[in-house]
C-alpha cells in the first residue's frame, strides 16, 4: 500500500512587514539608489564617501547601513562593464580592425572610466532592491534567524547570536 499522505509544500511566508519609512514602488527604490539618494524617502544623501553607505536615513529614517550589499555590486558592475567593453571591441574589431597598441590605448582607460563610473550608480541600485525587499540585517536577525538557528545555536563561532555583525 503506497504512502497516501499528500506531498508538504513549503511556501514563503509573504506577509507584507509594515516599515517605519516609506515603501517606494521597487522601480522607483532602485532609481533613487542609483541617483545617490535614499531610496524610501529620495531626499537625503545615501552615501557618506564613495561607496560608503550612509547609516540611516536623517530624514525617513530607513536602515541604510544595515543593508549587506556585500559584493553584489561589484559582481552586477563587472557583468555590465563586461558586456559594454567586449561588445564594443568585437565591433571595432569586426569593422575597423586598429592595431593592438591601440586598444590598448583607448580600452584600458574606458573600461576603468566607466567602472568608476558605474560602481556608486549600480551600488545604490542593489541598495535600493535590497531594502525593498526588507534584506536588511536586523529583518534577517528577526525573521529568518529563529529558523535557520534554533535557541542555542550561535550563528557565529565563539560569539552569541547576533554579536559582531559585519559592517559593510
Ligand atoms: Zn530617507
Amino acid at each position: 500500500m503506497p504512502d497516501m499522505t499528500p506531498p508538504v509544500r513549503w511556501e514563503a511566508d509573504r506577509t507584507p512587514r509594515p516599515t517605519a519609512w516609506p515603501q517606494p514602488p521597487l522601480p522607483v527604490a532602485m532609481a533613487r539608489g542609483a541617483a545617490g539618494r535614499c531610496p524610501a524617502c529620495g531626499e537625503s544623501p545615501l552615501f557618506a564617501g564613495f561607496l560608503r553607505i550612509a547609516p540611516g536615513c536623517p530624514r525617513c529614517h530607513a536602515p541604510l547601513g544595515d543593508v549587506p550589499a556585500d559584493d553584489a555590486p561589484p559582481y552586477f558592475t563587472i557583468v555590465i562593464v563586461a558586456h559594454v567593453v567586449i561588445g564594443l571591441m568585437v565591433v571595432v574589431e569586426q569593422t575597423w580592425a586598429p592595431p593592438l597598441w591601440l586598444y590598448a590605448a583607448t580600452f584600458l582607460p574606458f573600461t576603468l572610466v566607466l567602472t568608476l563610473a558605474l560602481m556608486r550608480p549600480v551600488k545604490g541600485a542593489t541598495v535600493g532592491l535590497m531594502l525593498h525587499l526588507g534584506l536588511q540585517r536586523d529583518a534577517a536577525d528577526s525573521v529568518g534567524a529563529t529558523a535557520l538557528f534554533p535557541a542555542g545555536v550561535s550563528r557565529t563561532p565563539g560569539t552569541a547570536a547576533g554579536a559582531g555583525r559585519p559592517h559593510a
